[in-house]
């Protein structure tokens, strides 16, 4: 199911795509959040024809006040030639089955774009016949998009196309990415797949944020527990300082090990030399472990089960976490320094 494509080694890289395409066609926004008015914003910019679709609450009224035509989700898919599906993965089948796809399938034809692969991956929406089905996945929160484009910058998008009934879906993709600012100087277009995304995405999740977040809530309870290190020094130490985020804006700008020359050459000596023996064999296999936990779906099936059941997993989780002296400590810390 996973890597149709790029498996084969004809990964394609785009820096540009026709907005006239889309230029006399409604664009509908369907979630006005993180990403929604990011893109909405991007659109109308570029002279797209943008109206949004939200419940009526905060996101609504602040839609209207950014000078957009607002409407019911329903109502803007009843507009809509394009649709962006711009609301969290979890809710957007439900959504999708009750107020988009009845205000759609009679259309000869319309085009739904994901920012995610997730749901098609899994098959919790299933493509309508006369739907093209493409992904313009920003690797970019939404406040990062807006300043970006402020700043008159791109920033990389991961491009997938599952149903062409058009024959141009390829077209219409490069012509959102374009439309939303992705391809802008600094920006660039992979050709992905939604199967690819989904992978890429939740194995980030599931391996490389937690491996960072719980090996430094480990570290911190061997350091202040067993070795007396005080919790202020060690969480500063740690992360609280701030350092790491620039050494993320070098690691941005000269690569993942080079920015290690902007380090003393003792601390280079030991990241370089520690650091192969961390990854063992054992870390190696619960890498691929996650990865079968996603490309076997068991993955989005506990996580389904879980919505169903009302989060009594995720809930504990947060609990426990909340709990923990590590997030105590900082509470404390984050107060005397003013952050809370
Ligand atoms: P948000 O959490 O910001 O929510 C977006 C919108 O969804 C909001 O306007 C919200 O409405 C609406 N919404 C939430 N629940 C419902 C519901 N039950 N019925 C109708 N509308 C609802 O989403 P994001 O922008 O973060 O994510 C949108 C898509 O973009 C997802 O596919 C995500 O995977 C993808 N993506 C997100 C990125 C990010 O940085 N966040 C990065 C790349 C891709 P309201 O708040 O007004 O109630």
């Amino acid at each position: 199911m996973f890597m149709k494509e790029n498996n084969k080694g004809n990964t394609r890289i785009f820096f540009d795509g026709d907005t006239s395409l889309i230029k006399d066609k409604i664009v509908s926004i369907i979630g006005y959040g993180n990403q929604g008015r990011a893109q909405a914003y991007a659109l109308r910019s570029n002279g797209i024809n943008v109206i949004i679709g939200n419940i009526k609450d905060e996101n609504y009224s602040r839609a209207i006040k950014d000078g957009y035509k607002v409407y019911s989700i329903e109502e803007a898919s009843n507009k809509a030639d394009i649709i962006l599906l711009l609301i969290p993965d979890e809710v957007a089948p439900k959504v999708f089955y009750e107020k988009i796809e009845p205000k759609i399938k009679e259309k000869k034809h319309v085009i739904l774009d994901f920012a995610s692969g997730y749901n098609i991956t899994y098959g919790f929406i299933k493509p309508l016949p006369n739907s093209d089905i493409i992904m313009v996945a920003p690797r970019m929160i939404g406040e990062g998009i807006l300043n970006l484009l402020k700043e008159g910058k791109g920033y990389p998008v991961l491009l997938g196309v599952a149903q062409d009934i058009s024959g141009k879906a390829w077209d219409y993709t490069l012509a959102i990415a374009k439309g939303i600012g992705a391809f802008l100087p600094g920006g660039i277009g992979i050709k992905s797949s939604f199967e690819e995304e989904t992978l890429l995405d939740l194995f980030t999740e599931h391996v490389i944020a937690p491996m960072i977040l719980f090996s430094i809530k480990v570290a911190y309870e061997i350091l202040t527990k067993e070795y007396g290190a005080s919790p202020e020094a060690t969480l500063l130490e740690l992360y609280a300082s701030g350092e790491w985020i620039e050494v993320h804006k070098v690691i941005y700008k000269m690569g993942l090990f080079e920015q290690l020359v902007v380090h003393s050459r003792t601390s280079q000596y030991g990241q370089l030399s520690r650091g192969q023996k961390i990854i063992s064999e054992e870390i190696k296999n619960m890498m691929r472990k996650a990865i079968q936990e996603i490309l076997d779906g068991s993955f989005a099936k506990e996580w389904t089960i879980e919505q169903q059941l009302n989060y009594p997993i995720f809930n504990r989780l947060w609990i426990n976490i909340r709990e923990s002296d590590l997030v105590k400590e900082e509470n404390k810390l984050y107060r005397i320094l003013k952050r809370k």
